[in-house]
């Protein structure tokens, strides 16, 4: 009976080594990558009243896992065509101008990756920032929720905030339509989160790194260090209430997995990452 438990018990340590060993060495690097900057006028349109009138600057970041089985891209930025602008484009709607220092398709280059060799392309979600240049990847293995899909390709993308567009060359792509969670590569190791309220179908992505402790890229599930520390959403969020209750459902997952949460849109945390062609392993 003694020697039967220990069997067990080594069995399930092997078992455990195992798991240890091969799902940390599945990514091997995860560039973070400058995409662009969105200055906005008025930050309490994000925050609280106690910001009103105040400017902000948004970091805008694109990242590229380095899988040993492939390359996913996360997000997209402002698009490309803005890094001919130096003072910007302004919104429409005047809150913000968006800027775009250096093309993506410049950083992806220095990295030494094509666009058409990324097999994977996931967007947290479907505004400009984020979608900027979806149209280089239309030959990857895209990755949306269906509600965000069903907003996106419906027939009003406008009522969401989305621009048809920006997802012309993604209408023939091999697209995985997701209902909850999903893990990328089979091992664990790259998982899209469903983290759905700022818009129908917006996700995160858990990252398990090789030599550091694993992050969740956070998409606009809060914006800012202050709105994660308070939980809370800005009122325009497509579903505030549904954001925070995603917002509770991270702060438990981040616990439970012992992640850091790398905050897309937070300057003052994004200035501290190395940046492309830096990577972190
Ligand atoms: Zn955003």
């Amino acid at each position: 009976m003694i020697r039967f438990a220990a069997a067990g018990l080594l069995a399930v340590l092997v078992a455990a080594c195992a798991g240890i060993g091969s799902a940390p060495g599945s990514v091997e690097r995860l560039y973070v990558i400058d995409c662009g900057e969105n200055h906005v006028k008025d930050l309490s349109r994000w925050t609280t009243a106690a910001d009103a009138g105040k400017p902000a600057v948004f970091s805008d970041n694109c990242y590229l896992v380095k899988h040993a089985r492939g390359w996913m891209l996360w997000d997209s930025g402002n698009p490309d065509r803005l890094a001919a602008l130096p003072n910007g484009l302004a919104a429409p709607n005047g809150i913000l101008t968006a800027f775009m220092k250096k093309p993506l398709a410049e950083s992806l280059k220095e990295i030494g990756v094509a666009p058409g060799e990324i097999q994977h392309f996931a967007m947290s979600h479907s505004h400009g920032d984020h979608s900027g240049n979806a149209n280089l990847f239309g030959a990857s293995t895209v990755y949306m929720q269906q509600p965000e899909y069903d907003a996106v390709f419906g027939a009003e993308p406008q009522k969401y905030g989305f621009l048809a567009s920006n997802f012309e060359n993604l209408k023939g792509s091999k697209t995985v339509k997701l209902n909850g969670d999903y893990d990328v590569f089979g091992d664990g190791s790259v998982i899209i989160k469903s983290t759905p309220g700022h818009t129908p179908g917006h996700q995160s992505l858990f990252v398990r790194l090789p030599k550091s402790p694993p992050v969740l890229l956070s998409g606009d599930l809060c914006h800012l260090q202050a709105n994660w520390d308070a939980m809370r959403a800005p009122s325009f969020n497509f579903d505030p209430q549904q954001s925070v209750e995603s917002m509770k459902a991270m702060d438990a997952f981040l616990r439970r997995t012992g992640a850091r949460l790398w905050i897309n849109h937070d300057f003052a945390q994004s200035s501290t990452l190395p940046k492309a062609p830096l990577y972190v392993e």
